[in-house]
Order: C-alpha cells, then sequence, then structure tokens
C-alpha cells in the first residue's frame, strides 16, 4: 500500500509515486473534455497504439500532473499559496494539515483515487472535497483556452490573431471595411475553435452590416481573398484548410438552398475556383482539387441518375469522418444543382480540365 502520508514525504520521488496514484485518474477525467474541445474539435483522442490519448493530450496531462505536484509540495515546505486578497487558501492548508497527520499514514492513495475522481458528495471528508478542489481544479481552470493558445502558437499562428488584425499596419486595408474585420476575426477565431462551418456568417453579424445571405458568403470570401492576399503566412497560420471557397457556401435549410439555388452564376464562380486549375498552384492544393472534382463526379453521377457513393469518395478522397464528409457533400450537392449538373461535369474525369481525379471516384461512380 501507499499511503497517502507519502504525498508529504520528504523525498520527492515516494512523495511524486503516491501522488500520481491518488490523482493521475481524477486530473485524467476532468481534463478529458476541456482536451476534446481545445483540440480535436469534440471528435476522438486516441494513442496511435494501446490504451491511452493521443502524444500532445498526454503531454498537456504530464505538465498538469507536474504543475499540481509542484504546487502541493511548495504549500506543503514553503508558504501557503495565498488569494487574490492575500489570505492563505484554506483548502490547502486543510489538506496539508490531513497529508501531514497520523491517520493519512493509514490512508491508501491507490483507494482513495476513484472518490477524487468522482463527483463528491455529502458525507466524504473536508480534505477529500478540498483534494479534488486544490489537486484537480485548480490546475485544470482555463484549459480549454490555455490549450487552443498555444497549440495556435506551435502552428505558428498568432497568439492573438483578433489583435493583429485590429492593430497590425499590415492589415490596415483590411480595416478600412467594418464589415471584412467582423467577418475575417469571426473566421480565425472558428478556425481555431474548430468549428464545423466555420465560414458561415451569423445571423446576427449579416444583420449589423445589414447583408443578405448570399451577400454574407460572398464577402467572406472576398474578405478571405484579401486576407491572404494582405498576409499570405497570417492566413497559412490562422486560417489555413479547410479550403475557404467551399466552406464559404452557406446552406442547410430550405430558404438557404432556394437563395443559393437562384443565384447560378454565383455556384458557377464557387465551383470554378474550388475546381479549375491554377498557374502557380501548390501541390498540396493542386491534390486537394483534384480529390474534389471525383466527390464533384459522383455528386454529377447521382445528379444524372447513375449510382455512385459521393460520401464515401469524399471519405476516401480527402480523408474525412462520414459526417463531415457527408456535410461536404451536401454543400456540393446544392452547388451542382445550383451551376447544373451537364455544367459541373466539366470538372470531372475524362474531360480536359477535370484532370485524373483517382480511381476510387471511377469505382464509386459505376
Ligand atoms: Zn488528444
Amino acid at each position: 500500500m501507499r499511503p497517502i502520508a507519502h504525498l508529504a514525504d520528504r523525498d520527492d520521488a515516494i512523495a511524486f509515486a503516491a501522488f500520481h496514484t491518488l490523482a493521475a485518474p481524477a486530473l485524467r477525467a476532468a481534463a478529458r473534455w476541456p482536451l476534446l474541445r481545445a483540440r480535436h474539435a469534440g471528435g476522438a483522442c486516441r494513442a496511435p497504439v494501446g490504451t491511452g490519448q493521443c502524444a500532445a493530450c498526454e503531454a498537456t496531462l504530464d505538465d498538469l500532473l507536474l504543475d499540481s505536484f509542484t504546487r502541493l509540495r511548495s504549500a506543503l515546505t514553503g508558504p501557503l499559496p495565498t488569494t487574490r486578497s492575500g489570505e492563505p487558501v484554506r483548502e490547502m492548508a486543510s489538506l496539508c494539515g490531513h497529508l501531514t497527520s497520523r491517520a493519512a499514514r493509514g490512508e491508501d492513495a491507490a483507494a482513495l483515487a476513484g472518490p477524487l475522481a468522482g463527483p463528491g458528495s455529502d458525507g466524504e471528508p473536508a480534505w477529500l472535497r478540498a483534494a479534488r478542489a486544490q489537486l484537480v481544479h485548480y490546475p485544470l481552470r482555463h484549459l480549454e483556452e490555455r490549450v487552443r493558445r498555444e497549440d495556435a502558437v506551435r502552428r505558428g499562428a498568432s497568439a492573438r490573431p483578433d489583435r493583429d488584425l485590429r492593430q497590425a499596419a499590415w492589415a490596415a486595408p483590411l480595416r478600412a471595411d467594418g464589415a471584412v474585420l467582423d467577418l475575417l476575426i469571426l473566421a480565425v477565431f472558428r478556425v481555431r475553435r474548430g468549428v464545423a462551418e466555420p465560414f458561415d456568417v451569423p445571423g446576427d453579424l449579416r444583420e449589423r452590416h445589414g447583408l443578405s445571405r448570399t451577400e454574407a458568403t460572398r464577402r467572406m470570401g472576398d474578405a478571405l481573398r484579401a486576407l491572404r492576399e494582405a498576409n499570405p503566412a497570417f492566413f497559412a497560420a490562422n486560417i489555413g484548410e479547410p479550403f475557404p471557397e467551399v466552406a464559404a457556401v452557406p446552406m442547410a435549410d430550405p430558404q438557404e438552398r432556394l437563395d443559393a439555388a437562384v443565384d447560378r452564376d454565383a455556384a458557377r464562380a464557387s465551383m470554378h475556383r474550388m475546381l479549375a486549375d491554377r498557374a502557380n498552384d501548390s501541390v498540396h492544393r493542386m491534390e486537394r482539387r483534384i480529390s474534389y472534382r471525383a466527390v464533384v463526379a459522383a455528386v454529377c453521377a447521382v445528379g444524372a441518375g447513375r449510382r455512385a457513393d459521393p460520401v464515401t469518395v469524399a471519405t476516401m478522397n480527402l480523408g474525412l469522418a462520414p459526417k463531415p464528409a457527408g456535410r461536404l457533400v451536401r454543400r456540393l450537392a446544392i452547388l451542382v444543382a445550383a451551376a447544373g449538373v451537364d455544367w459541373s461535369e466539366q470538372f470531372t474525369p475524362g474531360t480536359p480540365s477535370g484532370g485524373s481525379p483517382g480511381r476510387s471516384a471511377r469505382r464509386h461512380a459505376r
């Protein structure tokens, strides 16, 4: 047995072993959702092999565990941490008092790990409640925001992209138009949060600038292009993928479909931007374009009454999970319907500008 009194042992190694046994399961459980939201857009976080979480989340958990341990150890040996008004933190005092008491020598850290990870109960001892607050919840405060910011900075993105857009000299031309600035701040914020439709303009923002749905979509596309021109490095780090031209097309309710369907020229322009060959394109973007063409080919096949499975093509060619693949296909289907199937087929395999979109499209289009 490892008694919780070991947490107060003079030897750091003995103390850390007991601390790990007691607190690691609780920290892991409490950090799970904030990490998923910050890093995986609410999706899965898995170790490549075996159990546990992805390498990035495991590293974050290690850091949190060590921070929490260090804070406890300095409270045990030195002055207690204080509140903003300078008072010693009462919960920490209660916890340290218990860990150095005679009772702690007979209490098993492993047996208490479960109760510590639980939600707490009325009957539990005060020191356990204090341990949950001080060892688990305190180190996790603002975890989601912190992880988001750190990950963005690691990717080379700006720590405060909205401040850059509002203040940096290079962004001055973008600020000439209030709507453009608002749209870009929204886009950057949503890309960072991993929102599913980051370039959809919400109603309140459309109202503020007096934009119709179609108009807002067009303006978002223009704003993103202006940003890419003004500062390609900022664009790559803070917007990057997904492909803005596709994502900029709204869609969901029937009214939106109608709006879009009316706008054949806009749909054709969108598809052209998305699918047509471009000089000086990066290999990555070219490959992506070819993958999109494969999906459009499958959508066109369905539109023409042939058998095809565009969602599968999207999952295979673009590496998307079924749900986002479904969303992408819905958007493309609306675009194809608005632009016309015959017109859209110019981008699909076997036509001069369509290139060769990969075998899977043909297999699924059969
Ligand atoms: Zn993870």
